[in-house]
């Protein structure tokens, strides 16, 4: 359901995304490792055209995206839609600060998806009871945790009804006794059935709930295969060399 073929993306003379071509079946959760500065932020921004590739193409449930020399580029209300195929958590909360968490949630649904605000309030209330938080839907998001503002910021984007979730190390940003909540309401999400991309340093969780590691490097993916054999048994020495730093952990 998630095709890439020939992704390329490079800033300026620097090549960032050199070749990936990556299939990824609906309702697979995907773990991309690697070291920073290998292109996994560069490649989940691909993926929601936050940047545009210089070439190669994307598809993300039925909707085929072309990039680079010939094609006509991608704008307006194509680029509104495919956009909104992906749902984006970041490292960093970037929830409105003037807005309720419930204001938050519904943002989305009733600007972009023209919902009527009675049903987009029943939608947000219903992701917000997923993610634990019903009781804080009248809450300012200054008054929250870390841990419950990253809740907020998942409800938000699941709110959209995406066909993929992409995570961008959702939880590196936060105190080690808020990661598990996040975590679990990512599991959650998971085994639910929804397509996820998740950056991560969380070798734990990437054994455990996803379905495939993808270990990249240096705008190449380097090694790919079932989680747990990549974590447990890798064969490529760069991907033993990263994943060396996480032991014990
Ligand atoms: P990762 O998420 O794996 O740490 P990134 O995708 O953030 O890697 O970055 C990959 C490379 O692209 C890095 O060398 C980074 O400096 C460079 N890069 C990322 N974003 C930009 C940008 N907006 N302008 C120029 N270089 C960038
Ligand atoms: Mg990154």
């Amino acid at each position: 359901m998630i095709r890439i073929d020939g992704l390329q993306k490079s800033y300026g003379s620097n090549p960032v995304l050199r070749d990936i071509n990556l299939r990824i079946p609906k309702g697979e959760v995907v773990a991309l490792i690697g070291p920073s500065g290998s292109g996994k932020s560069t490649l989940l921004r691909c993926l929601n055209v936050l940047v545009e590739p210089n070439s190669g193409c994307i598809e993300i449930g039925g909707t085929r995206m072309v990039f680079g020399e010939g094609s006509r580029g991608i704008r307006g209300k194509d680029l509104v839609g495919f956009r909104q195929s992906t749902g984006m958590v970041f490292q960093h909360f970037n929830l409105f600060p003037h807005m309720t968490v419930i204001g938050n949630v519904m943002e989305g649904p009733v600007t972009a998806r023209k919902m009527p605000k009675d049903k987009a309030r029943a939608l947000a209330m219903k992701q917000l009871e997923a993610v634990g938080l019903a009781d804080k839907a009248d809450a300012w998001p200054s008054s929250l945790s870390g841990g419950q503002k990253q809740r907020v910021a998942i409800a938000r984007a699941v709110a959209m009804e995406p066909d993929v979730m992409l995570f961008d190390e959702a939880t590196s940003a936060l105190d080690p006794e808020l990661v598990g909540e996040v975590l679990g309401v990512m599991q959650k999400l998971a085994s639910e059935g929804m397509t996820m991309i998740v950056v991560t340093h969380e070798m734990a969780f990437a054994r455990e709930v996803a379905d495939r590691v993808i270990f990249m490097a240096g705008g190449y993916v380097v090694e790919e295969g079932p989680a747990k054999e990549v974590i447990d048994n890798p064969k490529q020495p760069q991907t033993k060399a990263f994943l060396s730093h996480f032991h014990g952990a």
